[in-house]
């Protein structure tokens, strides 16, 4: 194992981000059998993968590569990586995972003082955000059938007035959100979005239009899910204002804090979550901004006895659960049986560094995005679209200010084509009111202004050829 894990060590590169390889290039690299007759031992099975996928991988931790929500994983992190693969604990009976399991519990009880749950407060560990959406909808969906129509649905199935469940959400909201619908036999149509205003958070008039409106048809809305830190805006919902629509009807709160849940972990940042104390369920991600390697995220309950919708017990798994005694059963809280220890994760990271060192690795990244959206707000060729409520950049390559949107939205698409095949820089792609737009979501804490600089620098000259490109075709 030593000198199998030297060889990785090794073979993990610092160069560009990536080496801008296609599709082709990549299959073409791949076209020795996968399952050989007979292997080529572990030493070249290392070399042949160092060569061809590492150094073919994004590098997540390169201060170039700021394109999606995809983290620098934190030493900590990686030293827990090893660890609970080499034990290979599996969480779903307490047989398989004795001190793990008392540690991921351990774990969801300080995430739930984190977040300000009360003690009735619990959770488990998920593969990340969008389990976690899936099985808090899951959740209030039932509840709902049983208080509103004394349907057990685990039993029995979805009662026929299903087909009036509505699940409410903003229309920046994470796309599991109707996922999730689909999954619970539900439809995505069950869904229905909210407008947002201009720093792209939940709209309460629109909202309060929305829950009007759905009344009046005899809808039924039985989930309404807050975003705290929205995928390509990092935006916050008013989160008070929507636990208070909440709770009026009755209804499910679920905070979707995939992204933003790690504000927690900062003096100056934290208070923008309040109102996630709230919530009936929380969504967290550590393989995003807590730093962890994926996959990692949790579930959080408030009221922890919500578990019971999909409890169950299986007798070979947990005998002495079965028997009522004080085991932990941990797999009646997952959609998940056999499940990795990667509690590990933020536990190692929480008790290295602490929450005030965790906190300003979060800060200094908000810090360089207000940096970066300045920068761009003082080019000519650049047009900032939003002023970052965390480390999401969203901007446009504009070289004069006479195109219009459909030719920002094809020089856009060109330019960052050519940056995916450059490789000195990886940045994202989106739309934001149907025109292209470029992406920096800046999670590096090792990133400075002056790597920014230069990403624009290589967008430019990508933009350049582009523009190159295309007058050729035109003359
Ligand atoms: C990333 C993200 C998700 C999806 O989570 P995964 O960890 O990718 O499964 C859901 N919601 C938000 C807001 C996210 O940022």
């Amino acid at each position: 194992m030593e000198s199998a894990v030297e060889a990785v060590l090794d073979a993990i590169g610092d160069d560009d981000p990536f080496t801008g390889a296609t599709p082709e290039d990549l299959a073409d690299k791949f076209d020795d059998p996968v399952v050989p007759e007979e292997g080529v031992g572990l030493d070249v099975a290392i070399d042949e993968v160092a060569e061809r996928v590492l150094a073919n991988s994004v590098d997540p931790s390169h201060p170039r590569c700021a394109a999606h929500l995809q983290c620098p994983p934190m030493i900590p992190g990686l030293a827990a990586e090893a660890m609970l693969s080499a034990t290979n604990q599996s969480l779903d009976s307490f047989d398989q995972a004795p001190s793990a399991t008392v540690l991921e519990q351990q774990v969801i009880d300080a995430l739930g003082h984190l977040f300000d749950l009360p003690a009735a407060a619990d959770g488990v560990f998920t593969s990340g955000g969008t389990q976690s959406n899936f099985q808090a909808l899951l959740l209030a969906r039932d509840r709902y059938c049983d208080r509103q129509f004394g349907r057990d649905v685990q039993q029995a199935g979805l009662p026929r007035k299903a087909k009036s469940l509505r699940v409410v959400c903003s229309e920046a909201a994470h796309f599991t959100a109707k996922q999730a619908a689909h999954y619970l036999g539900l439809g995505e149509n069950a869904v229905v979005t909210v407008e947002t205003d201009d720093g792209h958070r939940m709209d309460l008039d629109a909202l309060d239009e929305t829950l009007s409106a759905l009344e009046r048809q005899g809808r039924e809305p039985f989930a309404i899910v807050g975003t705290a830190g929205t995928t390509d805006f990092g935006s916050i919902d008013p989160l008070p204002e929507l636990a208070e629509r909440a709770a009026e009807r009755d209804v499910w709160f679920h905070v979707d804090a995939a992204y933003g849940g790690a504000l927690a972990l900062s003096d100056e940042h934290g208070a923008r979550l309040a109102g996630i104390e709230r919530a009936d369920s929380v969504a967290v991600d550590f393989h995003k901004l807590f730093y962890q390697p994926i996959s990692c995220g949790a579930l959080l309950l408030r009221d922890g006895d919500e578990f019971r919708w999909m409890a169950r017990n299986a007798a070979y798994l947990n005998p002495e659960a079965h028997d009522e005694t004080d085991v932990p059963n941990l797999v009646a809280k997952s959609v998940q049986t056999t499940r990795r220890f990667d509690a590990l994760k933020p536990y190692l990271a929480f008790r290295a560094l602490g929450r005030n060192r965790l906190g300003a690795l979060v800060e200094s990244t908000l810090d360089l995005a207000d940096d970066a959206a300045s920068l761009l707000d003082e080019a000519d060729d650049f047009q900032l679209v939003n002023d970052p409520a965390l480390n999401a950049v969203v901007f446009r390559y504009r070289p004069c200010k006479g195109l219009d949107d459909e030719a920002i939205s094809e020089l856009n698409a060109a330019v960052r084509e050519t940056l995916v095949y450059d490789g000195r820089a990886v940045v994202a792609r989106t739309d934001v009111e149907d025109v292209t737009s470029l992406k920096l979501t800046l999670l590096n804490p090792t990133a400075t202004l002056d790597d920014v600089a230069e990403t624009l620098d290589t967008i430019r000259e990508c933009g350049s050829a582009v523009e190159t490109a295309q007058y050729e075709v035109s003359a």
